[in-house]
């Protein structure tokens, strides 16, 4: 630091003074991220929606335990960038669970996989999402669509999911049914995901449960609300739904999403302890006092909006 430098030092006063501010604005490189420094943590990357005037990252999460980032859910367009901003790297992740590939919960994740080309990642990434239908994907298919040799439209990097090619690492995709029962989907040391197959108009989907030590952390991901959400949920230290749609929504919006007293509803009978709102969209932002009290009728525990980058650590 320039105050430590002696006081006739031949650096003209000019320099040290730029060496000053340089070092007040930006952090120095390797900084330490700050959610989930110790213990385990939630950091929402993308609390919006699909509209880019929510000005926020659709939807992704990071968890975190101990500073190192070890799922990541979802990666809706915008979260690549806050992924950056967190601090955390890709090659520090053990898993990657996706809900449903809608655009606004996997429109990033080519952008992640080339940010982690250049990481020095050796262990397999296993991803984790639904199988598919007539409409949509199955997991495998939707990574092989990227970086398949032969038709992905990333095939430039098919050494990172084809076996054989040279890389070094390599992309494992898997498809989960998923039923209205919690199921074991993947563990590695003292993380574990479970899932639940949820109800999101004809799309395929599911709920998360990812189990950290002694912690309990539920992602709704997008759904009507029927299902084994609330069995998924039960005594969640941390439950977090999607506010997509306002009380009153009907028609296609509510077969897509839950309204406020379904959040409530479910909240309250799985006994969560915390609820976190996020996915917000225009048509629910701004009735943030309309949702509480509607949530408030049957969850009476502490319910926050989430933000992009906000930090929810487990207490
Ligand atoms: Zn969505």
């Amino acid at each position: 630091m320039s105050f430590l430098m002696p006081r006739h030092s031949a650096v003209p006063r000019s320099l040290l003074l730029v060496g000053f501010f340089l070092n007040c604005v930006w952090p120095p490189a390797g900084v330490a991220q700050s959610c989930g420094a110790q213990g385990v943590a939630v950091q929402v990357l993308g609390s919006g929606g699909p509209e880019l005037q929510d000005k926020r990252a659709s939807s992704s999460y990071l968890v975190w335990e101990d500073g190192r980032a070890r799922a990541l859910v979802d990666a809706g367009g915008g979260s690549a960038l806050r992924f950056g901003e967190s601090g955390a790297q890709m090659s520090q992740l053990d898993v990657i669970l996706f809900s449903h590939f809608h655009v606004d919960h996997s429109g990033d994740f080519s952008a992640l996989v080339k940010s982690s080309w250049f990481e020095d990642r050796k262990r397999p990434l296993p991803i984790y999402g639904p199988a598919g239908n007539d409409f949509m994907p199955a997991t495998t298919e939707f990574v092989a669509d990227f970086f398949g040799d032969k038709r992905g439209v990333y095939r430039y990097l098919s050494e990172l999911l084809v076996p054989g090619e040279q890389g070094s690492y390599k992309l494992q995709p898997h498809n989960v049914v998923g039923s209205t029962k919690p199921a074991a989907v993947f563990r590695n040391g003292d993380l574990a995901a479970y899932s639940v197959r949820v109800i999101h108009g004809g799309v395929p989907a599911l709920a998360w449960r990812i189990e950290v030590g002694s912690k309990l952390i539920v992602f709704s991901g997008d759904t009507n609300g029927e299902g084994g959400l609330t069995e998924l949920a039960a005594n969640a230290d941390l439950f977090i739904a999607h506010n997509a749609v306002p009380e009153g929504a009907v028609g296609i919006e509510r077969r897509l999403h839950m309204p406020p007293s379904v959040i409530g509803q479910i909240a309250g009978d799985a006994h969560v302890k915390h609820l976190v709102l996020s996915h917000r969209m225009l048509r629910t932002l701004g009735k943030e006092e309309q949702t509480r009290t509607e949530i408030k009728k049957r969850y009476s525990g502490p319910l926050e909006f989430a933000n992009d980058l906000d930090c929810f650590p487990m207490k």
